[in-house]
């Protein structure tokens, strides 16, 4: 997704590019075909709502930028409702033909196993990066092990938490200034309530591992549904338990067990469920979840799941060009940079080749401002996002900027939508206008 879009962007400004490829001569556990732009599992883009949708708004400015992936899907495109669904294999072979047309890609297939000192270089090797690859990215960039067996928390919009049940209280208040002393924000359950989460949590349908992978598991990061199967009790003394915080609404009743929300971006916009990584089902998830009180009516912005996964740190080792800082010649696009999903990808792709292709030319160009969807993503895998906790994601409005003037919560949500993607329009069209 992400390397065909770089390409066919680049190309487009005028710029000679080879597009690598391993496959087929060297497959991946998920790969069916050697066509680029493959689809590896559900056909579907998702929303294509661009008013009241972050995904759909995200199609709208892939649209106005000429990619290659959303002209293609469009073309490609399957009865869905408001979503978009895509005829897989006409579309990767239509990706694959426009690419292999274009006057300025040539082609070279053949597995990349190392990160090159000399040229420019686009790495969108995905979530599946061969190991031998994704062992020199290692090496250069520190981390231990990069592709591991990703074992995702959900995440959930601030404004969807029940604020009268929930309160905020880091565990003993620890931390030197108030915000870390507040930093989580926490459920309390009654022990019936807990006895009744387990149950569901037991009973929830989970998904099983593709095959051709073996689970392992990082120590410390176990799904939440393999911790209860443990025991009862296991999750009360291990993430949901209840010490060292005071109910603020009800300080006089001890709570049975706690569930605790982190902040995961900057603006505060979103929280993760602190060590509720899990592989139960997504339907199973959204009922599971809402038994906690607080969240009864929360809203996911992203739903946990554990798949192979290779991503950097992005955060902490890319710049806001997508280059690696220690290796400037060599830039990340796609899963790899710790986004999620087939259009997510294909975007950071997009942004990839025009940051490289303008370069090139001696031009200066930024990304998109953080309040269109493709900046938002950007700017949070390059800087906003906490780097300790950074996992990948989704785009969802959780990532833009506030706006003034519309009121918060859930009533005025619509309103907000809107007036997200409005501005998002404007001033994506602005950024496009002064590169041309
Ligand atoms: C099992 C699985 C299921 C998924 N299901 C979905 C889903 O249903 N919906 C969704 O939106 N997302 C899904 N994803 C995430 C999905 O992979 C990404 O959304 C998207 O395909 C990533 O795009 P990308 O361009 O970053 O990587 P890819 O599309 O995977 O492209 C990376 C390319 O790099 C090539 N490559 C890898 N290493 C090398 C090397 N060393 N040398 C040369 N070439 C190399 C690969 O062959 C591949 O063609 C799934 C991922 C996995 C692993």
């Amino acid at each position: 997704m992400a390397g065909s879009e770089a390409a066919w962007q680049a190309a487009n400004m005028g710029i000679k590019v080879v597009l690598h490829e391993m496959r087929p001569e060297t497959g991946t556990f998920a790969h069916q075909t050697g066509n680029f732009g493959e689809m590896v599992c559900s056909n579907s883009f998702r929303s294509d709502d661009s008013e009241q949708n972050a995904v759909g708004l995200l199609h709208w400015e892939m649209r106005a930028a000429n990619g290659l992936i959303m002209q293609t899907a469009d073309q490609h495109r399957l009865p869905a409702g408001g979503a978009l669904a895509v005829d897989r294999e006409p579309f990767a072979e239509a990706v694959t033909a426009a690419l292999k047309s274009h006057p300025n890609i040539s082609t070279d297939y053949g597995e990349i196993a190392e990160l090159p000192s000399e040229g420019m270089w686009i790495f969108a090797t995905g979530p599946l990066t061969s190991p031998a690859l994704g062992e020199a990215i290692a090496k250069e960039t520190g981390t231990d092990r990069l592709a591991f067996f990703d074992a995702i928390a959900p995440i959930v919009y601030a404004e969807s938490i029940d604020m009268d049940v929930a309160w905020l209280q880091s565990r003993y208040d620890k931390g030197e200034t108030e915000e870390e002393q507040k930093a989580y924000l926490n459920c309390p359950m009654t022990k019936d309530q807990y006895e009744a989460f387990i149950d569901a949590l037991l009973a929830a349908d989970k998904t099983e591992f593709h095959e051709g992978e073996t689970a392992g598991y990082f120590d410390g990061c176990l799904p939440i549904e393999v911790m209860a199967e443990r025991g009862r009790e296991t999750l009360r003394h291990g993430p949901m338990k209840p010490i060292g915080l005071t109910n603020a609404h009800r300080p006089e009743e001890k709570a049975y067990a706690v569930v605790q929300l982190r902040r995961d971006n900057k603006l505060g916009t979103l929280y993760n469920i602190v060590g509720f990584q899990t592989k139960m089902k997504y339907g199973a998830q959204a009922e599971v979840f809402k038994m906690i009180p607080g969240l009864e009516n929360a809203s996911f912005a992203r739903l946990g799941g554990i798949h192979r996964n290779t991503f950097l740190n992005s955060p902490t080792l890319l710049d806001d060009q997508m280059r690696l800082k220690s290796r400037p010649n060599i830039r990340f696009a796609g899963q790899v940079t710790g986004v999620e999903g087939y259009v997510e990808s294909a975007a950071m792709g997009l942004l990839a080749g025009r940051l490289a292709a303008a370069e090139l030319s001696g031009r200066d160009m930024g990304p998109p401002p953080g309040s269109t969807a493709m900046g938002a993503l950007i700017h949070h895998i390059t800087g906003g996002a906490e780097a300790k906790t950074f996992q990948p994601m989704n785009v969802n409005f959780g990532l833009f900027p506030p706006l003034d003037g519309i009121r918060g919560g859930r009533k005025g949500r619509k309103e907000r939508y809107k007036g997200y993607t409005d501005r998002a329009k404007e001033d994506f069209s602005q950024w496009l206008e002064g590169q041309s």
